[in-house]
């Protein structure tokens, strides 16, 4: 019998077979008759708090057995872990909805409430259970997931599903709720901890105005990544960076390698923290994605840039252009071409010095339409550069469908390229490519001289990269392109000192 057991065991492992919702169902029934239903709430009919921990463990064993074995085989498995999602559901204002009905009433509405978030977790098609816990909140738990995106996808059918009134004493009543989602085992391994990271993106979701949904692991993981707090105050600090005056661009120079001179500056979002300092990009885009703060933001930056542009057109810095980074949110706004009109006629500024900069990953997905929006921009006079090109997966040969006028190397060829062959040939066979197809190069993060030397031997156009400066506040780089004599590259980094044409 014990090797049958085993045997079975192992087949429904290696099948990948879970556990179905009737076995869960059965054991939470015998679970909670041998325990006097102490493990129950009793209006729903639910298990309750007191049941989460042993839910989990069992739900677990599918997910963690996979997860065990997936590591074993090291990083490349990293994705093929299963996840267990916790789903933190509170409905909102439900404390009003209760004061007004009856006890009986209220039991009924909490029922069907409960009946239909179960209803709706079966349907997801993987094992699941819902827990009613304290007030009038539930717990979802859902197992074997292969991607995030399943309990994004319950969370909404939930909001979705909770559309519908309930019907109590011939009333309808309106419920909705705030969600909140954390997964085992990324965000943590235990249960008490995982509810209470759901919980903290509910709270998040509550103060928004509720009827969302929030995962805490877009929102954390990037702010635990360095010494920023995961508090998830941050991100409604966001909400107010753009009033409050916290946002600031700073500008990287670009430097034609045939003048040495200073012709172009890329725009960097930065965020001036009160409590935590300087955040990047890497953290605040995200963030914004997240939180639907994108389209505000990239509209400041693209209006920012724009009187940044008038400002040194007016003054001493009439040849440089501003290069701004789209990112896939801000490209697929429909009134992007509008907002980009509005503002040139509006400031009355040259298009031609303005860049946008946009990466693969943004336009592939919906390659003709993509086309057409950006040779609709193209037709303004704006320059569109390629972003980071080697780290996508499309040849340059397909990518040449769109209106580039730049192509930018990204940094991890450019890195150590004195000495790493491989990458000096590819970068050698971009540049030359990329020159038949009449784009102009540029490489980013160029940071040695050694570096700097390849680049000019090999024709490359433009250079950006901490060899010139960083990414600076405009006052350090108006200084820096005044201590330069306007624009030139700094003598004692220039290998072509001599040979440059000097024009001031
Ligand atoms: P990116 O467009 O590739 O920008 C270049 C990044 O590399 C910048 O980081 C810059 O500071 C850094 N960098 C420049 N030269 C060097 C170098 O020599 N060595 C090294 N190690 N790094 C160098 P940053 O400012 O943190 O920006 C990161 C990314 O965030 C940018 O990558 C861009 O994709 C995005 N980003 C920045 N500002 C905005 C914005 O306003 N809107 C959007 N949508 N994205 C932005
Ligand atoms: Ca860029
Ligand atoms: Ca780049």
């Amino acid at each position: 019998h014990a090797t049958i057991k085993i045997a079975l065991k192992k087949h429904q492992e290696q099948a990948g077979i879970h556990k179905t919702l009737a076995e869960i169902t059965e054991l939470l029934g015998q679970y909670s008759a041998e325990k006097n239903h102490i493990y129950e709430d009793e209006p729903t009919a639910l298990p309750n708090q007191l049941m989460l921990r042993e839910l989990f463990t069992y739900l677990l064993a599918d997910v963690r057995d996979d997860f065990q074995q997936s590591d074993a085989l090291g990083d490349k498995a990293y994705f093929s872990k299963k996840l267990l999602s916790v789903t933190y559901i509170k409905l909102y204002k439900f404390e009003r909805i209760i004061a007004s009905l009856n006890n009986e009433q209220n039991n009924l509405l909490i029922k069907s409430i409960a009946d239909r978030l179960t209803e709706i977790t079966n349907n997801t098609g993987y094992p699941g259970v819902t827990i009613k816990l304290q007030s009038s909140d539930f717990s979802i738990l859902l197992s074997g997931l292969e991607r995030r995106q399943v309990a994004s996808d319950l969370a909404q059918s939930i909001l979705n599903g909770l559309r519908q009134p309930f019907i109590v004493n011939h009333e309808k009543i309106f419920v909705t709720a705030s969600i909140g989602i954390s997964f085992y085992p990324f965000d943590n391994v235990k249960i008490e901890r995982l509810l209470e990271q759901a919980k903290q993106a509910m709270a998040y979701v509550e103060k928004l105005g509720g009827n969302r949904y929030q995962l805490y692991t877009s929102a954390f993981r990037i702010m635990n990544s360095s010494n920023v707090s995961g508090d998830l105050s941050l991100e409604a600090d966001l909400h107010q960076a753009i009033e409050k005056n916290q946002l600031e661009l700073y500008y990287q120079p670009k430097v034609n390698l045939k003048t040495g001179k200073f012709v172009s500056a890329e725009a960097l979002l930065r965020w001036n923290h009160p409590k935590f300092g300087i955040i990047t990009p890497n953290k605040i885009i995200p963030l914004a994605e997240t939180t639907g703060l994108m389209d505000k933001i990239g509209k400041w930056v693209l209006r920012q840039s724009c009187n940044q542009i008038k400002i040194w057109h007016q003054g001493k810095f009439d040849f440089l252009k501003i290069a701004i980074n789209l990112s896939g949110h801000q490209f697929k706004q429909s009134d992007l071409f509008h907002q980009l009109t509005q503002l040139l006629f509006e400031l009355n500024i040259n298009p031609e010095f303005l860049e946008l900069e946009l990466t693969e990953q943004v336009l592939v997905e919906g390659v003709k339409p993509n086309i057409q929006k950006l040779n609709m921009i193209k037709n303004l006079g704006i320059k569109i550069s390629l972003d980071d090109f080697g780290t996508g997966y499309s040849s340059l040969g397909y990518l040449h469908q769109f209106p580039f006028d730049v192509l930018k190397i990204d940094r991890c060829f450019i890195q150590n390229i004195n000495q790493n062959a491989k990458n000096a040939v590819i970068t050698k066979s971009i540049i030359d490519m990329a020159h038949q197809l009449d784009l102009t190069v540029v490489a980013e993060g160029v940071e040695t001289q050694a570096e700097l030397e390849f680049l000019i031997a090999n024709k490359c156009d433009e250079v950006q990269g901490y060899l010139f400066a960083r990414a600076l506040p405009v006052r350090d780089f108006e200084k820096l392109l005044k201590n330069d004599h306007i624009f030139l590259i700094p003598a004692a980094k220039c290998p072509l000192k001599q040979s440059i044409s000097i024009t001031v």
